[in-house]
């Protein structure tokens, strides 16, 4: 047991967990079975970059998956690589690179583990050419307190594998992934870079440049009112054919502590909003950009989610089906602008319709909105309620490795496979969140 304590993203809620560490795979059955006598329940945890409580054990005993960090094996002809379940995909990437392969998806942070992303069923930039990180998932190691070690993949133990795909670390400890790259010509990116006016301009440029590009992705404007509601900056990018295959390591800065209150307020976000909007070209443009600035453009500041102070912050992110997603994401964003809060980084992107083996994933064929908002009991007694009606009422759900607040209702109503999941849940792990929103 570690004296330190860990917490999930947006600090919030407020459990710290006890972690104890998972240093050998051969260890892991004793420490599961001995966390389950002494705490009743576990949850494996991995960089703790989930944002509300998906990552924090009922228990607050969490088994920390990051010290299992080895390699096992590697086709670099075929682009198959074998790990366990706590190396980060910023380690992934450091072998993958220089041998011509990237990851097939990645999130907007390389500080997750593997483990992490399966059991989240994370989703890029590219959703809509690659779906999400689990289809392309070969085969994992389970371990079960029942049962004992199982091999999952899409024929052997199957249920198990599509239930622990986006399973929320609900299903048994991943010892271990094997997982299929993704072949590039060259590490850099060619991206480019268009401003819109209104919510009907992202759309167009969407339907029009999304099936052209490999990523593609949009920031928009919280802020903007009236005719302005949606303007924002939409981004689109490829790997480049030729060039070095470099991993790169961008200098760093870092939030030295927690402020006492959070850095920024209804003005100064409003400012810098009109200002980061007005700085885009408004003309179509293209650049060269290195691939760690474009995919993880946050992982430049050490603990950014220092910024929003002591209580912490929630970030909402929704998909709305794609009938109700122009009417939907403005209802939302007229919403959050009225209400003066929300974030400097309101991302929009349009998922496709690749389905996931996972049970539990979270994109649907349509458009998801996600931003972040200082922690204040404002949020929940307010405007939370009135952003869920709006997703509710077109048909939409929100994302549990990001939630914090959804209802048990909601959640059940709109991952109807819970229930599955609840079967096959290994006894001894149980999380705060699902505790929350099933029992
Ligand atoms: C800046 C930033 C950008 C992000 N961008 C995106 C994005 O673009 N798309 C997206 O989908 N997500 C995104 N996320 C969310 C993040 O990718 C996921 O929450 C990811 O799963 C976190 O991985 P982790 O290793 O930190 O896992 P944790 O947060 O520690 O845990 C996540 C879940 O995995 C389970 N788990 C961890 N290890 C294991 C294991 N070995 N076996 C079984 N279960 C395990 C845990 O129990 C928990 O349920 C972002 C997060 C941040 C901070």
């Amino acid at each position: 047991m570690s004296a330190c304590r860990l917490r999930s993203w947006g600090n919030y809620p407020d459990f710290p967990q006890t972690p104890f560490a998972c240093h050998w795979r051969s260890e892991l059955p004793d420490q599961l079975a001995s966390l389950r006598a002494e705490s009743g329940s576990t949850l494996p945890y991995g960089m703790g970059r989930s944002y509300g409580d998906s990552c924090l054990a009922a228990s607050d005993h969490v088994l920390h998956m990051r010290p299992l960090d080895r390699f096992i094996s590697a086709d670099w002809s075929a682009g198959i690589l074998s790990a366990e379940a706590g190396v980060t995909l910023e380690e992934i990437l450091a072998v993958a690179i220089p041998r011509g392969w990237f990851l097939p998806v990645t999130p907007g942070t390389k500080y997750v583990t593997l483990g992490g992303v399966i059991a989240n069923d994370v989703h890029g930039k590219n959703h809509h050419r690659k779906g999400t990180f689990g289809r392309h998932v070969r085969r994992f190691g389970l371990l079960r307190s029942d049962v004992g070690r199982l091999t999952c993949s899409a024929v052997e133990q199957p249920e198990f594998f599509a239930a622990t795909i986006g399973g929320l670390g609900l299903t048994g400890v991943i010892e271990w992934a094997e997982i299929q790259l993704m072949r590039i010509g060259a590490s850099r990116i060619r991206s480019l870079t268009q401003r819109f006016n209104t919510l009907d301009e992202f759309f167009a440029l969407s339907s029009e440049l999304d099936a052209r590009h490999e990523f593609c992705v949009s920031w928009i404007d919280c802020s903007a009112t009236g005719s302005t509601i949606g303007r924002g900056i939409y981004t689109a990018g490829d790997f480049s054919d030729e060039g070095p295959l470099a991993t790169e390591s961008p200098q760093k800065r870092s939030i030295p502590l927690t402020p006492p209150i959070p850095l920024f307020n209804r003005l100064s976000l409003k400012v810098f909003n009109e200002a980061y909007w007005r700085r885009a070209p408004a003309a179509r443009t293209s650049a060269d950009v290195g691939y760690d600035g474009f995919f993880y453009p946050l992982d430049a500041i050490r603990h950014w989610n220092r910024i929003y102070g002591p209580k912490g912050f929630q970030q909402y992110q929704c998909v709305i089906p794609e009938p109700e997603a122009r009417a939907g994401v403005h209802a939302l964003l007229e919403t959050i602008a009225k209400s003066g809060a929300g974030s400097f980084l309101a991302v929009l992107k349009r998922c496709g319709d690749i389905a996931s083996p996972g049970l539990l994933s979270f994109p649907l064929p349509g458009t998801t909105l996600a931003l972040d908002f200082p922690q204040s009991a404002q949020l929940e007694a307010n405007l939370f309620p009135r952003l869920d009606a709006i997703v509710r009422e077109a048909g939409g759900r929100l994302y549990p490795a990001k939630d914090a607040h959804m209802s048990g209702e909601d959640f059940r109503r709109s991952y109807p496979e819970w229930r599955r999941i609840e079967a096959l849940r290994d006894p001894a792990l149980l999380s705060r969140f699902w505790q929350r929103v099933t029992q």
